[in-house]
């Protein structure tokens, strides 16, 4: 079968491995429809998120159909559309027991596709409790991006705004940045989005919910969709890495600082202004207890349209092009902005004829 692999920054080759099946008692093999280009791809593939293992299949948001089970798997059965839990936990440790099991200790790294082999892949091998059944409607392109939309949850959870009338701003129109819109949205906020790039903006501003607005500038937005230039900054979620050294003398006291990029950044900010001005600056990273089961409700309702996010779907053998069209050039070994409208890319390894 073919695997993606990953070998060092700037080197990576599909390679022909031997077929996956299923070995242990509780194990579940899936025949890999999508999967999703996660930034932290472009991270793993420009060497600028050094965590990777070399060796190790990349692809972590994917759906696809389940191909062989153990004798112990009742949850699911051959045939059976699923959606892919990318990020192990083991359930008993000290961070799992305390409702952090994005930080297990027990997984050995991060998650399938960048620690473990993942699914830019013809099969995936995973255990019963990491794949979750579709229903019929939803189908598997929208579905991969349930595993996205469970990072953004963890991090709207951690979010407590001052008010529901509290000025928000999100900061950068892809996928994370539109699925952070959407989910403060549900949570009662109303976010404005900042994109400086301008595909990017232009897609952005045919997907986003009703009533938001995006703009290309912080100063635009607080013109045009405030109407005043000093419009204070209640919450902030940056998707970029690298505004915070500049946001947070203007965050509004009582703010909140969200933090989701994973590019490297050095920044000094005031510890006194921290305290002094009640601010809140956050992180936040994959999963936590719950949030993949929301983030599938979530998909699966269609309260979160999430297929409107897909701008393209390229063959698993053509994946060089599905990353340039985010501005990772592999072969000029260039990571630059979109310069395409485009948002999530979808790899496709066999989407089942229906659904191709
Ligand atoms: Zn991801
Ligand atoms: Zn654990």
């Amino acid at each position: 079968m073919r695997a993606l692999k990953f070998r060092g920054a700037w080197d990576v080759a599909i390679e022909d491995v031997p077929e996956l099946h299923a070995e242990g008692p509780d194990d579940v093999v899936v025949d890999i429809a999508y999967t999703g280009i996660c930034g932290t791809d472009l991270g793993v593939v420009s060497g600028s998120y050094p965590v990777a293992v070399p060796g190790t299949t990349l692809g972590h948001e994917s759906t696809g159909v389940v191909a062989e089970i153990g004798p112990e798997v009742t949850g699911v059965a051959v045939g059976d559309r699923v959606v892919i839990n990318p990020t192990p936990y083991c359930g008993t440790c000290r961070m799992c027991r305390t409702q952090r099991i994005n930080h297990c200790v027990n997984k050995h790294g991060t998650e399938s596709g960048i620690s473990y082999d993942g699914t830019y892949a013809d099969r995936y091998r995973t255990t019963s409790a990491f794949v979750h059944r579709l229903p019929d409607h939803t189908t598997l392109r929208a579905a991969a991006l349930t595993e996205p939309l469970t990072c953004v949850l963890s991090g709207v959870r951690k979010i407590q705004p001052p008010s529901l009338s509290a000025y928000t701003y999100v900061f950068g129109a892809g996928p994370l940045g539109l699925l952070y819109t959407w989910a403060l949205t549900l949570k009662g906020l109303s976010p404005v989005v900042v994109e400086t790039a301008p595909a990017r903006l232009e897609f952005a501003k045919r997907v986003l919910p009703e009533g938001v607005t995006a703009h290309a500038s912080l100063e635009e937005a607080r013109r045009d969709h405030f109407g005043d230039e000093r419009a204070p900054l209640d919450v902030v979620v940056d998707t970029t890495s690298g505004l915070l050294e500049r946001l947070y003398t203007e965050l509004a006291c009582g703010g909140a600082y969200m933090s989701i990029g994973l590019k490297s950044k050095q920044v000094t900010i005031d510890a006194m202004h921290i305290a002094d001005r009640s601010l809140s600056i956050i992180g936040s990273i994959d999963s936590l207890h719950g949030s993949f089961d929301e983030a599938y409700h979530l998909v699966t309702t269609g309260r979160i349209p999430v297929d409107r996010l897909i701008s393209h779907v390229v063959p698993l053998e053509e994946y060089k092009e599905g990353f340039a069209t985010l501005g990772c050039d592999i072969d000029g070994r260039t990571l630059g902005g979109a310069t395409t409208e485009s948002c999530k890319v979808l790899i496709a390894s066999a989407p089942p004829a229906g659904e191709r």
